[in-house]
């Protein structure tokens, strides 16, 4: 069975072939939306194409031995995950954890091993968290695939480390509440500023506000995420912060572009433990002057 790409209109084409196109193809890309099946046809369309000897920029060749494997579902360089069909979710140690270790084998006969993990809403956030490790630094040689309903379904920090592919339309799209959106375009304007009040006033409806600091968190990581991507030519995952983006990218270079999301990605990950939360806000503050 391969996937049919004329079943996607000719916009979802180009889409779909520019998340893999381009000098460097991402180590990680999240297929969402669309049914199950449609999903995990486009995962194996994506794998192929990672895998195949003579891909050009954007589709595989259709006639080397890695296409004619990818088809048959044989290719020794891509593996689907799968978990416990008896249980409803993705075990953190039994399932997860194997997935991290199995990252550092080297492919067999391709250039690049592909790992597909099917439905990401099946996975919690304890055992996303276990995910994210591997997404954060994996080996050159490996790259990921995952699936999953909607990118809802996917913590912050590791949407944050994902190229998107969106089967379908608006409706499935990345949703944080207005009041998260309106701090988050405040403090890009910020961004800007000479000063340094400016900041933490953008930030100060925070407030200890422990729900609303991790929704912003996930948001503003996001974001420079999306100002990274434009920067590569790639589009936002925030339709609503496009504009923001768009400037934020052409106002800074890619090195402060790369502080302040990882800085932003470090502060996310205090939220798992249990910080203070005043503490935490203002350390946003600094690491957003620290151009
Ligand atoms: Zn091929």
């Amino acid at each position: 069975m391969s996937f049919n790409v004329e079943n996607l209109n000719e916009q979802k084409k180009q889409e779909l072939l520019k998340t893999v196109s381009g000098g460097r193809r991402p180590h990680a890309v999240l297929v969402d939306g669309g049914s199950e099946k449609e999903r995990e046809e486009i995962a194996y369309l994506l794998a192929k194409i990672y895998v195949c000897e003579e891909a050009t920029d954007s589709s595989p060749c259709n006639m080397c031995s890695s296409c004619r494997k990818s088809d048959e579902k044989i290719h020794p360089d891509i593996i689907r995950v799968t978990k416990d069909p008896d249980k409803k979710y993705y075990r953190k140690n039994e399932d997860v954890r194997p997935i991290v270790e199995d990252a550092y084998q080297t492919p067999n006969e391709s250039k690049v091993r592909v790992i597909i993990i099917p439905e990401m809403q099946l996975m919690k956030v304890e055992s996303q968290n276990v995910l994210l490790k591997i997404l954060e630094e994996p080996p050159t040689y490996t790259a990921f695939i995952l699936t999953a309903e909607s990118a809802n379904n996917v913590i912050g920090t590791v949407l944050s480390r994902v190229s998107r592919f969106r089967i379908g339309e608006n409706d499935n799209d990345l949703v944080f509440k207005e009041k998260t959106l309106e701090i988050v375009k405040n403090i890009s304007e910020a961004l800007s500023s000479n000063y340094e009040f400016d900041i933490i006033s953008a930030t100060a409806p925070l407030d200890g506000n422990k729900q609303r600091i991790v929704e912003v968190l996930t948001a503003l990581s996001v974001f420079f995420r999306d100002a990274l991507a434009i920067k590569n030519g790639s589009k936002s995952l925030i339709a609503d912060l496009e504009p923001q983006a768009e400037r934020v990218a052409n106002s800074f270079p890619v090195s402060t572009l790369l502080n302040f999301y990882e800085s932003t990605n470090d502060l996310l990950k205090l939220t798992q433990g249990n910080p203070n939360y005043n503490l935490l806000v203002a350390q946003l503050c600094v690491n957003l002057r620290n151009k």
